[in-house]
Order: C-alpha cells, then sequence, then structure tokens
C-alpha cells in the first residue's frame, strides 16, 4: 500500500487548525450549499434581530464534516453576538456548565458540539437554562447544602450532533430550529474547492477542481484536506500549478479511493457482497460484521453510500448495487457460473 494520508481525521495539528480557520466561511453569503437551511436561518436570525430577541435554540445534525460548527458561527456572526464553544464529553459537571452559562451576555451563542454526548445530569441542568434562562446550582455540602437559583441572559444554544437518534426526547424538543445537512453535491463542492485555493493563493484549473471534489466523500471538510496535499505536491513535484496530471499523481500517491470512499464505506460493501451475498441484509447484521455500532452506520456512512448509489434500502434490509460491485472489481454470486 502507498503512504496511507487520513483525510477523515478529525484531530487536527495547531497548523492544520489555524489553516482551517483560514478558509471557514464567515457570513451566509460565503456558506454554499445546504441551501434550504441557510435561507430559513437567515430569516430567523432577521427576525430575532428586528424583535431584539435571542434566537432560538437550534440544533445541527447531520455527518461530519459538513459544515455545522461554520454555520454556528457564522449565525453568531449574523446576529452580531459573542460566540463561546464547547463539547459535550468535555462539559463533564454541572459546575462547568453554570460557568460557562454565567459568563454568557446578552444574546450571546452557546455551541457545544457532540450534544449527544453530554452527561445525563448535567442534561438536566441544561433544560431550565433553555427554557427559562434560569439555572440552579447546589451550594456546600451536607446538612447546609442548598440549591439556589441563577439568573442567566438571555442566550441562543446551538447543539450540533452526528447522532441525532441518541438525543433525548425532552432534549430535542427544547430546540425551535432543528437543521439536517446534507452531503454536498459535486457543483457545490468544486465551488469550495475553488473558493478554498483562492484564499490557499493557488492556481488551479477547472478539471482539477471537479477531480478534487468528486474525491471529496460529499464533505468540504475533506474537499479541503485533499486540496492541501494536492497543493504540497504541486509544489514539491510540479511548478506550483494544480492541473490534471499533477492532481491524478497526486491522488494515486495518496491513494485516493476514486469515488472518495473511505476505509469503512468500502469495508461495509466488501462485507455485504463476501458474507451475504449483496444482501438483502439487516443493519445490525452488518454492524456485528464490520465492528462499528448499528446507529453510525444509519447516521453516518449509510446516507453517502444510498446518496452515491451504491446502497439500496428494501423492506428486507440493506443490498448493494450493480455499482457497487464494479467499483470493488467483483463479480456478483451466481453471475460467473464457473464459480459455483
Ligand atoms: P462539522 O462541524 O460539521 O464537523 P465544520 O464546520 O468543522 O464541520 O467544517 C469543516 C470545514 O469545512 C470548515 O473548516 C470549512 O472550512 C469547510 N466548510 C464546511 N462547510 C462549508 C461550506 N458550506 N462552504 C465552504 N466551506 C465549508
Amino acid at each position: 500500500m502507498s503512504d496511507h494520508i487520513d483525510l477523515h481525521n478529525h484531530s487536527f495539528s495547531d497548523k492544520e487548525f489555524e489553516l482551517d480557520k483560514q478558509l471557514r466561511p464567515l457570513t451566509f453569503g460565503d456558506f454554499k450549499g445546504q441551501k434550504q437551511i441557510v435561507e430559513n436561518l437567515k430569516v430567523f436570525v432577521q427576525a430575532a434581530k428586528m424583535r431584539d430577541e435571542a434566537l432560538d435554540h437550534v440544533l445541527l445534525h447531520g455527518p461530519p464534516g459538513l459544515g455545522k460548527t461554520t454555520l454556528a458561527n457564522i449565525i453568531a456572526n449574523e446576529l452580531g453576538v459573542g460566540f463561546k464553544l464547547t463539547s459535550g464529553p468535555v462539559l463533564d459537571k454541572p459546575g462547568d456548565l453554570a460557568g460557562l452559562l454565567t459568563n454568557l451576555e446578552e444574546r450571546d451563542v452557546l455551541f457545544i458540539d457532540e450534544i449527544h454526548r453530554l452527561s445525563p445530569i448535567v442534561e438536566e441542568y441544561l433544560y431550565s437554562a433553555m427554557e427559562d434562562y434560569k439555572i440552579d446550582i447546589m451550594i456546600d455540602k451536607g446538612p447546609s447544602a442548598r440549591s439556589i437559583q441563577l439568573e442567566l441572559h438571555a442566550f441562543t444554544l446551538i447543539g450540533a450532533t452526528t447522532r441525532s437518534g441518541l438525543l433525548t426526547s425532552p432534549l430535542r424538543a427544547r430546540f425551535g430550529i432543528k437543521s439536517h445537512f446534507e452531503y454536498y453535491d459535486l457543483n457545490i463542492l468544486t465551488g469550495i474547492v475553488k473558493r478554498s485555493a483562492k484564499i490557499l493563493d493557488v492556481e488551479i484549473n477547472k478539471e482539477s477542481a471537479v477531480e478534487i471534489a468528486s474525491r471529496s466523500r460529499g464533505t468540504p471538510r475533506i474537499v479541503n484536506a485533499l486540496l492541501r496535499r494536492v497543493r504540497d505536491f504541486a509544489q514539491v513535484k510540479g511548478n506550483g500549478k494544480i492541473d490534471m496530471e499533477i492532481t491524478r499523481f497526486s491522488l494515486e500517491a495518496l491513494n485516493i479511493d476514486k469515488h472518495g470512499l473511505d476505509e469503512m464505506d468500502n469495508k461495509i460493501l466488501n462485507t455485504i457482497i463476501d458474507k451475504f451475498k449483496g444482501g438483502p441484509v439487516g443493519i445490525t447484521t452488518i454492524s456485528t460484521a464490520v465492528g462499528e455500532d448499528a446507529g453510525t452506520i444509519e447516521e453516518v456512512y449509510e446516507p453517502f453510500l444510498i446518496k452515491e448509489g451504491f446502497i439500496k434500502r428494501t423492506p428486507r434490509g440493506r443490498e448493494v448495487t450493480e455499482l457497487a460491485y464494479k467499483h470493488l472489481g467483483k463479480v456478483k454470486y451466481g453471475d460467473n457460473p464457473s464459480l459455483f
């Protein structure tokens, strides 16, 4: 196998984080795609501003790298308010949450990433904060323990999750605005490649932009990571410009799948074909066979595989399509008489 780079990795080095920040759109106008979500949010943001009120709480759900954090940031920018960022697993004590909430200014946005991973006790505290802008905290221990109520400024909670299925219904019910992110289509991703190339000050032709976009699993984060790697190849192995030759060379060297599928996507397809004769097979059976949580397969992997036409949902389970056989260079069970 050639050098492997993990474009799907979510942990960034400091330098990558800085580069990532540089590429992040800051206004609704710069944010490409997810048209319906953006159009609706523009209205809600404008209405909240006209009424001088905090925007209703917003839940953004969808697979990783599609722009949930970016959009949360944009909402705060467009509202003209402060933005504080935290994540479900980091907030493990009610005190941490109380500290954050009491420090919010009027109408600020508090962004909680991976909100499905909040501990139940912290989640409980969030309910009254979201509903009445109040929080009860316990002071002292033992017999003198008592609870006092703190008034909070009106604020907007924006929660992001890749696994909306894991959210409890009381929490879900407290979000007035819920938006589901879809994978991006080729056109929009190509636009993102061009925009990022401009910011990174690298010349790229249209064909190469389309090629990079089509290998990026419908995901802006992957588009940007891939563009940066191709830019490296262009600088070191080429003349600094990104053309088809250097793009093909880089994609080959990076071992990027032709359709931009990642390891788990291919594992799911291979498993259905090799172990279950192409399906139909139930999601829990697939989950056990590939060693990944069934909900994650359903909410993160499957939507892309269905969108790109590799898998079909049938009443009896999931089935791979001709395209999956072709992509993996496999012969359909029963199609090659000499084998059976
Ligand atoms: P998520 O929070 O859904 O995991 P992020 O908001 O961190 O995703 O997005 C990852 C990166 O992809 C961002 O840094 C940004 O540069 C880029 N990005 C995401 N959505 C868009 C978009 N609609 N237009 C342009 N760039 C985007």
